[in-house]
């Protein structure tokens, strides 16, 4: 019998410029327990290139569980993931992390910086494993802090910086790999209204700029920034029918 060959890790090419970033199909997880939790129940899911979609749910819902499956860092227990329009589910591990680091740009509430390195440092270490060559990471980097209004501040360590600030540092590295996606968790969480209104700013800015950007979030307040609402509610994703 021929040998089969392994699944083609390659995106469909071309694609249209609307089509769609992320699509779940019947995609659910389940915590195997004992006894098991229906985490995320099967659901349909299409976001499309530029939209800037908002995930809202109060804590145990499945917001994390939504974010990690969509986010490939955790792989559903049934259905089929397509980003970019490649099947997730058929690609061995390091593709999916190979694909997950090219195409998704996370930002998280704690920010995650390194404290003893500079802005441009911070960012500029995210390319660290891309195979580019180091003055092209410092390029890119300072083009990046630029986008985010931080061109002036690149040589600071996060200690200087106000949360805001620290916030748009980690949106910096998290664009400076041109992903897909933007993956936010609760991106103001840790900020005050001043700073999060300022980082909210940001992200209607890059999503103006054709940003596909994603936010999970238990703020009804952030949740309103979306141009399209999703809720989760005891692991079932709905879209929010606005009146
Ligand atoms: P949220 O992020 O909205 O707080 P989660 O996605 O973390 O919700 O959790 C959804 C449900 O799945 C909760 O009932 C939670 O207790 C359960 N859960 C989360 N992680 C696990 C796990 N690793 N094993 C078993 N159950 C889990």
């Amino acid at each position: 019998m021929p040998r089969r060959r392994r699944p083609e890790p390659a995106p469909a090419h071309p694609r249209h410029p609307d089509a769609p970033v992320i699509e779940f199909r019947q995609v659910a997880l389940t915590y195997p327990g004992p006894p098991p939790v229906e985490a995320l129940r099967p659901c349909d899911l299409t976001v499309r290139r530029g939209e800037f979609v908002t995930v809202v749910g109060p804590s145990g819902s499945g917001k994390s569980t939504f974010l990690n499956v969509a986010g490939l860092l955790d792989s559903p227990t049934a259905g089929h993931y397509l980003l970019d329009g490649i099947d997730t589910g058929r690609l061995p591990d390091h593709a999916r992390t190979a694909l997950r680091g090219r195409r998704i740009g996370f930002v998280f509430q704690s920010f995650h910086l390194l404290s003893h390195r500079s802005a441009l440092e911070n960012v500029a270490l995210a390319m660290l494993y891309a195979s580019v060559p180091r003055t092209e990471r410092l390029h890119r980097a300072r083009a990046a802090l630029e986008q985010v209004g931080l061109g002036h501040r690149t040589g600071a360590v996060p200690g200087r910086l106000s949360g805001g600030e620290r916030q748009r540092v980690a949106i910096a590295r998290a664009l400076v790999g041109r992903p897909s996606l933007l993956l936010c968790d609760e991106p103001t969480g840790n900020l005050d209204s001043a700073n999060a209104a300022s980082v909210l700013a940001l992200l209607d800015e890059l999503h103006t700029a054709g940003m596909t950007v994603l936010v999970i979030t238990h703020d009804a307040g952030v949740a309103a920034h979306g141009h399209r609402t999703l809720t989760v509610h005891d692991g079932v994703l709905r879209e929010r029918v606005t009146a």
